[in-house]
C-alpha cells in the first residue's frame, strides 16, 4: 500500500492522541449516561466524568473548574463570547476592539454584530504581524464592550502580547475576550497572569476530538455577564443548553492533562524541529521569506517563496505532504489570507504563502523530508515575471 501523505497541517486539526481515544472509549457505551439524569449512577458517572475533565481543563489554563463552560468547539465559544456579551451589554456600550488578522470566527461575528448596531474597531498589525498597544489604548471609549485579540495567530503562529493587552483591558474596565485555541496546549497559558476574562480554546486542535471545546467566563466583574444563545434544559449553568458530549468532554479532559504534562518539551522539540525546516529551506531557495516575526508559536512556519504558485506547488506535492495556504477555514472560499494580506502582503504575494505546522507525531525525518521536497518543487517552479 502506498504511503500516506507526510502530515504538515496541526493547525487545521491535529490527529486525537492514542491515549485520548483510549480514555473516551468507556463513554460510548459502558458509562453512557446522560449528566442530567440525577436518580441513577450511570448519571452519576457521567457528571463525574465531566466534572473530572472540568478540572483538567481549567488547570491547564489556570483557571477555577465552575468557570469552564463546554461547547462544540472555539466557533461556537467566540460566538457564545462575543454575541453574549454584547448582547448583556446592550445599553451601556456599543463598541468592540478586534485585530484584521483574527480568525473567521472572530471577524465574522463582529461583521454579524455590525449589523446589529454595534461598531467595530479593526486594530491593524505591522509587517511582522504585530499589533501596537498605543493603538489599542487609543481605540479604547467608554462604549467599548469588549477587547477580542487572540492569542496566537492560526496562519503565522505570531503570538500578541497577551499579558498586555489583559492589563490594558483591566485598567479600563473593558472585557477581555481571547481566542486561544491555537496557543492552549502549545505555550504557557493563564487567565489569572494573563489577565484574561473570556478564553476560547476547542479540543481538536490539541489532540483531542473534533466537535468538543470550551468557553472560560471569567466574571471579574458583574459587568461581564453573557447572554446564552442556547437555552433548554440549564445545562452548564444554563449558558449552554443541550445534552453533553460526556465522551467529547472526557477526551479534551485528557488532551489537557497530556498537553500539560508535556507541553515545555514538546515545544522545544517541535521548535528545534521548525527551526531547522526554515533553516534548511533559506539555504536552498534564495529569496524565500518567513512570514511573522517576534514572538511565535514553536510549531509553526508559514513561508513566502519567491515564486510560483502555492495552490500548485502544494498540488503537486500533495502525494507526499499535506500542508496548506492558510486557514483551513476559508479553505473552501478562495481568496488571498486576509491575515497575510493584513500584514502589507499583495494578493500576489499571498497567493505564494505556504502554512506548514508540525505536531506531537512528527518526526525529525519527516521534516527532512518535507524541507528537501519542497526545495526541489520550488526550484521546478517557472519563475514568473515581475512581482
Ligand atoms: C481552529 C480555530 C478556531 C475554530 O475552532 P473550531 O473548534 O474548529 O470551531 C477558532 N479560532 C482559531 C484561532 C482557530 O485556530
Amino acid at each position: 500500500m502506498k504511503r500516506p501523505p507526510i502530515y504538515l497541517d496541526y493547525n487545521a486539526t491535529a490527529p486525537c492522541d492514542p491515549r485520548v481515544v483510549e480514555s473516551m472509549l468507556p463513554y460510548f457505551n459502558q458509562r453512557f449516561g446522560n449528566t442530567a439524569s440525577a436518580d441513577h449512577r450511570y448519571g452519576w458517572q457521567a457528571k463525574d466524568a465531566v466534572e473530572d475533565a472540568r478540572g483538567q481543563v481549567a488547570q491547564l489554563i489556570g483557571a477555577r473548574a465552575k468557570r469552564i463552560v463546554f461547547t462544540s468547539g472555539a466557533t461556537e465559544s467566540v460566538n457564545l463570547a462575543l454575541k453574549g456579551l454584547a448582547e448583556a451589554m446592550q445599553g451601556r456600550g456599543d463598541h468592540i476592539i478586534t485585530c484584521t488578522t483574527e480568525h473567521r470566527a472572530v471577524l465574522d461575528t463582529c461583521a454579524y454584530l455590525e449589523t446589529k448596531g454595534f461598531r467595530v474597531t479593526y486594530l491593524d498589525v505591522d509587517g511582522q504581524g504585530r499589533l501596537s498597544l498605543e493603538e489599542l489604548e487609543e481605540a479604547i471609549t467608554r462604549q467599548t464592550v469588549c477587547i477580542a485579540i487572540m492569542y496566537a495567530n492560526n496562519e503565522t503562529g505570531v503570538i500578541h502580547p497577551i499579558n498586555a493587552i489583559g492589563t490594558l483591558a483591566r485598567k479600563h474596565h473593558v472585557p477581555f475576550f481571547c481566542d486561544a485555541t491555537q496557543a492552549v496546549g502549545k505555550v504557557a497559558v493563564n487567565v489569572e497572569t494573563d489577565c484574561i476574562d473570556f478564553l476560547a480554546l476547542s479540543a481538536h486542535k490539541l489532540y483531542g476530538p473534533q466537535g468538543v471545546g470550551a468557553l472560560f467566563v471569567g466574571g471579574q466583574t458583574r459587568d461581564m455577564e453573557i447572554v446564552p444563545r442556547q437555552h433548554g434544559g440549564h445545562h452548564e449553568g444554563g449558558l449552554r443548553s443541550g445534552t453533553l458530549n460526556v465522551p467529547g468532554i472526557v477526551g479534551l479532559g485528557q488532551a489537557a492533562v497530556l498537553c500539560q504534562a508535556e507541553l515545555s518539551e514538546e515545544g522545544e522539540r517541535l521548535r528545534n524541529m521548525r527551526d531547522r525546516l526554515e533553516q534548511t529551506l533559506a539555504g536552498q531557495v534564495p529569496g524565500i521569506r518567513v512570514n511573522g516575526g517576534g514572538d511565535r508559536l514553536p510549531h509553526v512556519s508559514n513561508l513566502l517563496l519567491p515564486h510560483g504558485h502555492a495552490e500548485q506547488l502544494l498540488l503537486g506535492l500533495a502525494p507526499y505532504l499535506a500542508m496548506s495556504r492558510g486557514s483551513a477555514c476559508s479553505g473552501l472560499v478562495q481568496r488571498p489570507s486576509h491575515v497575510l494580506k493584513g500584514m502589507g502582503l499583495s494578493d500576489a504575494e499571498a497567493d505564494r504563502c505556504i502554512r506548514i505546522s508540525l505536531g506531537r507525531f512528527t518526526r525529525p525525518e519527516e521534516v527532512e523530508e518535507a524541507a528537501a521536497r519542497i526545495a526541489q518543487a520550488i526550484a521546478a517552479l517557472e519563475p514568473v515575471e515581475g512581482k
